[in-house]
């Protein structure tokens, strides 16, 4: 395999809008390694090890965690940004921050704090992970945040309400939420990383439903797109039992492998049609990075059917809907304390801002932990 040169739609680390505090260059890494090692230094990234994903962290040692979710993610999206001629630097670093922001407790977490702070501003996890990478971090002498290049932030922001939009493009004109108020798209880099986010979760999710028993694969392959690939596995391996966890796992091998081509080939087909020479020209086109009418069809029955049946299923939604119990009385008691915050967390002109910040940061364990020591009772059976 050979070195290629960037793809003329590819971000280029020397044409980089920069940083929102000026800084030397590094001599050695240009702006996107810069961006993705500071990631992976900062505290918020080591807390996604203790974060929720799907399964609560503590009913299993090989569920994914936010940790293990990011590192697919990046994987993935560097193996399409690979092909596509993208700069795989810049991949890595937007995957490794996509899920800073997340709360604990998965989807049930996050929704906790949309409704504590419904009238208060309201809480997006995207906007979030950039709140992390631009102030709550504290690690350089010159500046609050990571200090991150443009396009990592900008990848970083995948959604973003109106009402935020505008108020963050008050404070930085033509910046990262412009796009929200006047149209257009991320850079290709930032669209491979929203479909390796969906691609990873939609293949680890079956196999994290299959080991917790949640998800069974006789009634999994009779979904075309995965019925198809173990008719593929069994045919070529006649003495392989069907829907036994080694099938499973060389089909959801196949799975991965099949979206990738996908993506690729139907994003290369996009990409020879609209013709942009420069990564600003794929920000004015419509979104480029794409799947195939058909798998695209097939993906959105797959998550369809992992909502029903493994998102919604009541073992998942019991355990967190402990952990959303956790969530909302622990912003109830920094709401009625805020001493109870730590004298040393970053503030904020707004204190339930300051708490859900707070609150958004904490691993699983330390929610409970922090829930226990505020309230006096334990809402998990199991000591985390
Ligand atoms: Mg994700």
């Amino acid at each position: 395999m050979t070195e290629r040169s960037p793809a003329p739609w590819a971000c280029q680390p020397a044409h980089s809008r920069g940083r929102r505090w000026a800084e030397p260059e590094d001599l050695h890494r240009h702006a996107f390694q810069r961006d993705r090692d500071r990631i992976v230094h900062c505290t918020a990234f080591r807390r996604l090890v203790y974060k929720t994903q799907v399964f609560v962290n503590h009913e299993g040692d090989l569920f994914r965690t936010r940790l293990t979710h990011t590192l697919e993610v990046a994987q993935l999206a560097r193996s399409v940004a690979r092909r596509l001629r993208l700069d795989e630097d810049l991949v890595e670093a937007i995957s490794l921050a996509h899920d800073l922001g997340h709360a604990p407790f998965g989807h049930a977490g996050q929704e906790a704090l949309q409704a504590c702070m419904r009238a208060h501003g309201g809480f997006e996890h995207n906007l979030q992970s950039l709140r992390i990478v631009d102030h709550l971090e504290r690690r350089y002498l010159s500046f609050d945040g990571l200090n991150l290049a443009f396009e990592t932030r900008e990848g970083i922001l995948k959604h973003c309400s109106g009402a935020n939009a505008r108020e963050l493009t008050i404070r930085e004109p033509g910046g990262v939420a412009a796009r929200f108020l006047g149209g257009g798209q991320p850079s290709l880099e930032a669209q491979v990383v929203n479909l390796a986010d969906a691609m990873a979760y939609n293949a680890h999710d079956i196999d994290d439903g299959l080991r917790a028993g949640l998800l069974q694969s006789t009634t999994m392959t009779e979904l075309p797109l995965l019925g198809r690939l173990h008719g593929q596995v069994l045919a070529e391996h006649p003495a392989l039992e069907a829907g036994s966890r080694r099938t499973m796992t060389e089909v959801l091998r196949r799975l991965l492998a099949s979206m990738v081509d996908d993506l690729v080939q139907a994003t290369s087909d996009a990409l020879q049609e609209m013709a942009p020479r420069s990564a600003d020209e794929v920000r004015a086109s419509p979104a480029i990075a794409r799947h195939g009418e058909r798998m695209q069809a097939e993906l959105r029955e797959l998550s369809g059917f992992l909502f029903t049946h493994l998102y919604r299923h009541p073992q998942v939604v019991d355990s967190t809907a402990r952990g959303r119990q956790a969530i909302t009385e622990l912003f109830q008691a920094y709401a009625d304390d805020p001493s109870a915050l730590p004298a040393d967390f970053p503030p904020d002109a707004q204190p339930l801002r300051r708490a859900t910040d707070y609150i958004a940061g904490m691993t699983d364990r330390f929610a409970l932990r922090e829930h226990r020591r505020l309230t006096g009772r334990a809402l998990f059976a199991i000591d985390p």
